[in-house]
């Protein structure tokens, strides 16, 4: 008799290979979901609802309500009437409800990651290794903090802002979410949250799973809709905070929104960051972290390296190895454990992504995509990078957010520091080299919030991540990520 294989979910070991594709068949989706207002699913006084499609399939996963300015008015009503209680729980309580929301999203990881791989289009290997795991994390390392924000700000008398609206864009859906709830929770705050239109299904996922916490009522509420939805909260004068996760040039309409206004933000925008590779750094480990850095999730990264600089002496090297590799990338269904690059969010995307292509071609840059065909249903697109580039082309100079990666190169450190902080953004950067003083050298000068040293991507809840420049402000991860949701006596 043979025993049917337990897959154990373990954060601390990558998931084993197994026969593709991952089954839906567990997958319990609703036809139709609602706003999720003081802990009840309600119907959206707008009467409205749009869909959310799986960009592999271009097939229907669900309609979710559209909320209007009457139910943004529900929603923040609700919120601010469970923050008398919940901002007087002790931070012990919170906190026992946080670590609660952090185990069971544990225990359902598998089926938030197979909703993220249909909703947004990323491959279910990261979704399982990364995406899940990390949103989890996030919960139990700001459930630690709920009893210690004395000890965090000493002398500082720390308490809650209040209602907080937080917004997310699509292409960590989970993820963002978590980064958003979890110090928001742990300081004491109340939320109202809206998901990105194209990727709502996990967030109302974990609408569920806060039932099932016994979350206060109204503490977390979940409203769904476009960009409008979201300008209602961001304009809603009894909001004391809003924590936005999105394009700089959305950024900047609700900087504008809120000025002169008592509201509090945190900023986490765009990125363009630069990957430099020296010809001292463990070039196989280096052009791994190139492909890391830009095809991870699409390319639908704010930190990904999409601006690659590789030292002369090396380049030839470096791009042969890098070229070999692109052509193993496999690209197709996320739901496929050996997927390496899945589908693109959605068709505005691709259209994006295809205008930057075209206007790379048009500039005189020098395009490589891997040979192979791409599936004819959905929305694709090839690895692609270009050479011959130069600093003015906007493939090299513009966010594209997308797997295309524009390379230059450069002879010495002087050189390849003025090109990389040559940019209106101060995400993320990366340096590869075998020399240590070098390393440090470097990460002095990068004018970026995070800067990886021999290696690309990688992201923890104890550390903190947020930009520079026209990347926004504020940090969101560590302990830096409470402060901004507390006031100081
Ligand atoms: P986006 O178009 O700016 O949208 C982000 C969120 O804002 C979505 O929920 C969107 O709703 C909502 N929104 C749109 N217009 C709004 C308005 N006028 N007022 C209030 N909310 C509004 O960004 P995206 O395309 O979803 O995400 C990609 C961008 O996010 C990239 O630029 C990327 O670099 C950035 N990002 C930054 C970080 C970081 O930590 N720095 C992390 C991830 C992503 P709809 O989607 O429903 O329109
Ligand atoms: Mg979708």
């Amino acid at each position: 008799m043979t025993k049917k294989k337990e897959i154990a979910i373990d954060l601390n070991s990558n998931w084993e290979f197994e026969p593709a594709p991952e089954s839906t068949a567990h997958i319990k989706l609703k036809k139709k979901y609602d706003l999720f207002i003081g802990g009840k699913f309600v119907k959206p006084k707008s009467g409205k609802y749009f869909k959310t499609i799986n960009p592999t399939t271009e097939e229907v996963l669900a309609e979710v309500a559209e909320a209007g300015q009457e139910d943004i008015d529900l929603a923040v009503k609700s919120a601010r009437k469970a923050h008398k209680e919940w901002s007087k729980l002790s931070g012990k309580e919170r906190g026992k409800y946080i670590f609660r929301i952090a185990r069971l999203m544990q225990e359902r990881a598998r089926e938030f990651a197979v909703i993220e791989a249909l909703d947004g289009g990323k491959p279910i290997r990261e979704a399982r290794d990364i995406d899940i795991p990390l949103a989890s994390a996030h919960f139990f390392y700001y459930a630690g903090w709920a009893d210690k924000l004395e000890y965090a700000f000493p002398n500082r008398k720390p308490k809650s802002l209040g209602v907080v609206a937080q917004i997310t864009p699509w292409n960590f859906p989970m993820l963002m979410v978590a980064w958003k709830i979890a110090p928001a929770l742990a300081a004491g705050n109340t939320v109202v949250l809206k998901p990105a239109e194209t990727t709502p299904l996990t967030a109302l996922k974990l609408a569920e799973l806060f039932k099932d916490a016994g979350l206060p009522d109204g503490v977390v509420n979940i409203v769904t809709g476009y960009g409008k939805t979201g300008a209602m909260m961001v304009e809603h004068p009894d909001v004391n905070k809003v924590a936005f996760t999105g394009s700089t040039g959305v950024g900047k309409i609700i900087m504008k929104a809120i000025a002169g206004t008592t509201k509090k933000s945190t900023m986490e925008l765009g990125g363009k960051a630069a990957n430099i590779i020296f010809e001292d750094a463990p070039i196989d480990q280096a052009v791994e972290g190139i492909v890391n850095g830009i095809f991870f999730n699409q390319g639908h990264v704010c930190c990904a390296g999409s601006r690659l600089f590789i030292q002369e002496s090396v380049y030839d090297l470096v791009m042969r190895k890098l070229k070999d590799r692109m052509q193993n990338l496999v690209v197709g269904d996320p739901l496929d454990k050996n997927t390496d690059v899945g589908a693109i969010n959605s068709k505005k995307q691709l259209d994006v992504i295809d205008k930057y292509i075209k206007s790379g071609i048009a500039e005189g840059c020098e395009m490589y995509q891997p040979e192979g065909e791409l599936p004819k249903k959905g929305y694709w697109c090839k690895p692609t990078l270009f050479t011959n580039v130069a600093q003015s082309n906007k493939i090299a100079s513009e966010e594209i957010f997308g797997p295309v990666l524009a390379i230059q190169t450069f002879r010495t450190v002087a050189e390849v520091i003025a090109k990389a902080n040559n940019t209106p953004y101060g995400l993320s950067a990366g340096i590869w080299s075998d020399k240590g003083s070098k390393v440090f050298n470097m990460t002095s000068k990068m004018k970026a919030g995070v800067v990886w040293a021999n290696t690309y991507n990688k992201f923890d809840p104890t550390s903190p991540f947020g930009g520079y420049k026209e990347s926004g402000h504020g940090r969101e991860g560590g302990v830096q990520g409470l402060e901004p949701y507390l006031k100081f006596e």
